[in-house]
């Protein structure tokens, strides 16, 4: 395995959800991770500065753990590593070079004669794990599909924050032109805003100012944020949409954010990274029935559903539900289908129920033709537009 060092200390993914817990337990590693986190119950959505949406992980259907953690990142690299180390991984670090011939991947000469202790001449097969530097994509210019959002999400460590209620969750807001959220780590809190840039520019030259200014002058996030002191520099992120159309080939495949991310709206990175790198791992098991080509349909079958959760969000469907359920929690009947969807839609975003046939088709059915119909009928008065990110 080659590992290249970071060039910064400060990295994004420190949210997680309770579908990583089985990988993290998998590894062994898990008690150590709770070591350097904060326990995460669930997730708490702020409407606006007084209508929060609260889904504790509890709320779902109970095959997974009902908790995750907040972590902290640098420790939580170091402790993947350290762990690949004692089973026995080899490991080179360096930055590792390739080169492509016939659409097969090789390691270059440079990288190769850095590895001779392990290798006689090339080995046989080839993950490409490098993130967003998706060098085999790059290098053999795959086939990809952008996402449609155009954000730049800047985000910093900042000393604690107070949080007025539900301590441990990611708290989510929506801001006036965006959303930010708030990650309580074990000696700070993690904040990020994501935007789009137009809007951005509007507050200032610099990462820095940008994220200064605007957490503290958007009226619909700034009284969270009374106080607030930063204790890191700003990092940015753009375009990060982006998904390979094939994840594997004829002696390569990619995993993680080398194959493909979405969005940090619903902290599905590292959870989507570790549990395709464990799906992956398997396809070499001949007992365990897994294939290339499985790896590579189940994926893009689950990164559709997340896809899907990632529309309703931005385009304002999953707010306009809330605020229409929340209206109608008081009826007979508002009481038992809100207590069902709820169910489903908690099982969905904790991982759970993500490849759940029926609990998708309950939230596309419910942020979809029913909003539209109750609408139409004037059952409620919501516009979709009017949340939309
Ligand atoms: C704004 C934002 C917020 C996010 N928030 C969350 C969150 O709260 N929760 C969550 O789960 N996810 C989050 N994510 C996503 C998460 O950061 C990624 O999905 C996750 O880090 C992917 O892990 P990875 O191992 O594929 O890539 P990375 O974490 O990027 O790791 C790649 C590694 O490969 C190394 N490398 C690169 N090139 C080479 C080379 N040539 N040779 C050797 N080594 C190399 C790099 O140094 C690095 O260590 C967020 C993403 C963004 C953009």
């Amino acid at each position: 395995m080659f590992s290249d060092v970071r060039t910064t200390d400060l990295f994004v993914g420190e949210s997680l959800i309770p579908a990583i817990i089985p990988v993290l337990r998998e590894l062994g590693i898990e008690e150590k991770v709770k070591a350097f986190s904060v326990y995460k119950p669930g997730a708490t959505v702020w409407v606006h500065p007084d209508l929060m949406a609260e889904a504790s992980f509890a709320g779902g259907m109970n095959t997974l753990p009902t908790y995750a953690y907040n972590t902290n990142r640098r420790h939580f690299d170091a402790l993947l590593l350290q762990t690949a180390r004692e089973a026995g991984v080899p490991i080179v670090e360096m930055r590792a070079g390739i080169q492509v011939q016939n659409g097969k991947v090789a390691l270059s000469d440079e990288t190769l004669s850095a590895c001779r202790a392990y290798f006689n001449g090339q080995p046989d097969f080839f993950i490409d794990a490098s993130g967003r530097k998706r060098i085999f994509s790059n290098a053999m210019k795959l086939p990809e599909r952008k996402g449609e959002r155009m954000d730049t999400a800047l985000f910093a460590h900042v000393k604690e924050l107070e949080f007025s209620a539900n301590y441990g969750d990611i708290h989510m807001h929506l801001a006036t032109r965006g959303w930010c959220w708030r990650i309580p780590l074990p000696d700070r809190t993690s904040v990020g805003i994501v935007i789009n840039r137009e809007t951005l520019a509007n507050y200032g030259t610099s990462s820095e100012e940008q994220f200064d200014r605007y957490i503290q002058e958007d009226p619909k996030i700034s009284p969270f944020f009374k106080n607030v002191e930063r204790i890191s520099a700003v990092q940015k992120y753009s375009n990060y949409q982006l998904q390979s159309q094939r994840i594997t080939g004829k002696n390569w495949a990619l995993v993680g954010d080398a194959a493909g991310f979405l969005d940090p709206v619903f902290s599905s990175g590292l959870y989507f990274s570790m549990k395709y790198a464990s799906e992956l791992a398997a396809t070499f098991d001949s007992s365990s029935g897994s294939t290339l080509r499985s790896y590579e349909k189940r994926w893009h079958r689950e990164i559709a559903s997340w896809r899907k959760m990632i529309e309703i969000w931005y385009n304002g469907r999953l707010f306009t539900n809330f605020k229409m359920g929340n209206d109608r929690l008081s009826t007979f009947l508002g009481k038992r289908i809100g207590k069902h969807a709820i169910r489903h839609f908690t099982a969905i975003f904790t991982g759970e129920a993500v490849l759940n046939r029926y609990s998708m088709w309950l939230l596309r059915f419910m942020t979809g033709p029913l909003l539209n119909f109750m609408y139409f009928f004037r059952m409620h008065r919501y516009k979709v537009k009017d949340l939309e990110l």
